[in-house]
């Protein structure tokens, strides 16, 4: 199965994507994380990463498209796999055209994702406040027409994100019936 979760930093899809991929037996694969990596290598590609996440920004879609794609080609993913934070703009939404199952939007409000990042003590805690508040707000302008496209092709799946964790873990599992 291929399944994509999108939702504000913050959010929950990542703990989500962690639980349902393990569940699927698929691997998880995370567009923040891979960017993560990426920026902490020293050549141009990764110094213009660090300072695109670090200014709040997306990578533009060429490139995000570029490197997601070649992932995705590695023998590890081809029985299937839970993305998260990909696709993120409509236009990636258009390019990637690899069968994608369902797509769950986990929902909190803009307060709630801030409030959870503030206390996060992971590999990100180098993240400086405005950056957050600008990514958020990104978020919601890129976000929009990609849960529309979605909408449209009647593999959306809306799902509050103000709960528990495994109450939320259960009806992602309860709407694929697996
Ligand atoms: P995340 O942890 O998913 O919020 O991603 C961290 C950062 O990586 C984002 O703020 C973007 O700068 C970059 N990023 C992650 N996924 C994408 C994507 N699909 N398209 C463009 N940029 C991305």
């Amino acid at each position: 199965m291929k399944i994509v979760l999108i939702g504000v930093q913050g959010s929950g899809k990542s703990t989500q994507g962690n639980k349902l991929a393990a569940k699927l037996n698929v691997p998880y694969l995370s567009t923040g994380h891979i960017f993560r990596e990426l920026s902490r290598e020293h050549t141009p590609l990764g110094r213009y990463i660090k300072e695109t996440i670090n200014a709040g920004y997306l990578i533009p879609d060429d490139k995000t498209l570029k490197i997601v794609s070649k992932y995705l080609k590695r023998p590890e993913y081809q029985g299937g796999y839970v993305l998260d934070g990909f696709p993120r703009t409509r236009g990636q939404a258009e390019s990637f055209s690899n069968g994608i199952d369902a797509v769950f939007y986990i929902k909190v409000r803009d307060e709630e994702a801030l409030a959870r990042l503030s206390v996060r003590n992971d590999d990100r805690k180098d993240e400086a406040p405005p950056a957050l508040s600008k990514r958020i707000e990104l978020f919601h302008k890129f976000i929009e027409p990609v849960s529309e496209y979605y909408r449209k092709m009647r593999i959306l799946h809306e799902i509050e994100g103000e709960r528990d964790i495994s109450e939320i873990h259960k009806e992602i599992c309860d709407i694929l019936k697996i």
